[in-house]
């Protein structure tokens, strides 16, 4: 099974993709780890797109497409969380052969997308805000005591680059997979709990 997941920075996108991954068995394909990977190895390709990427700015398609192109190729059972961003993308994954059975668009408001990214704090593994889920002690993770921090992308002027960038490319894609027969669209308003978007998520996916 191959399934996309769609949603603007601050959507809950990466929990949502977390429990699907589980509950669906699926490899879990991110393009922003990918990209942080190669920021942190300083690969010629990190050092390239590090500026655009702390300035919330998207990288060239040809860019990303060849970095996925290795996790994609010969992988049967993916989440693909991170791309498509562009129509281009998508029409890449098309070139390549990849049929996509569902796409999950998890749809936020605006308002409510600025509050989260605005006072979120992230570890390696875990994310915190602090409006709504503040850690136990300050500036510590929960679970494994390692400070948290900022993410650079997620300054105000960042943000709305980014919120911007998302809903102008987000309505040609969908506009895209919805003429394609084979793949099924799941939109969820996600202002609702994470077990409520998860459960309609779970009753939408034939297994
Ligand atoms: P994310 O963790 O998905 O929010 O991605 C972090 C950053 O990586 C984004 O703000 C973009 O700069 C870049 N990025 C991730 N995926 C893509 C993509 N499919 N196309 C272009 N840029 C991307």
């Amino acid at each position: 099974m191959k399934i996309i997941i769609l949603g603007a920075p601050g959507s809950g996108k990466g929990t949502q993709a977390d429990l699907i991954k589980k509950e669906f068995n699926l490899n879990h394909i991110s393009t922003g780890e990918i990209i942080r990977a190669e920021i942190i190895k300083k690969s010629t390709t990190g050092l390239l797109i590090k500026k655009k990427i702390l300035n919330g700015e998207l990288i060239k398609d040809v860019i990303i497409a060849s970095l996925l192109e290795n996790y994609i190729k010969n992988n049967t059972n993916f989440l693909l969380d991170g791309f498509p961003r562009t129509l281009r993308q998508a029409i890449f994954l098309s070139k390549k052969n990849i049929k996509i059975d569902y796409i999950i668009n998890i749809i936020t408001r605006t308002e409510t997308i600025i509050k989260r990214l605005k006072y979120r704090l992230i570890s390696k593994n875990n994310n915190y805000n602090i409006l709504y889920n503040n850690p136990k002690i300050k500036n510590k993770d929960d679970k494994t005591g390692t400070k948290l921090i900022k993410r650079s992308d997620d300054k105000f002027i960042t943000i709305e680059t980014r919120l911007i960038d998302y809903n102008k490319n987000n309505t040609k894609i969908i506009t895209w997979y919805n003429n394609k027969t084979s793949t099924k669209i799941i939109d969820i308003k996600s202002e609702i709990t994470i077990s409520q978007i998860f459960n309609l998520i779970k009753n939408n996916i034939i297994k």
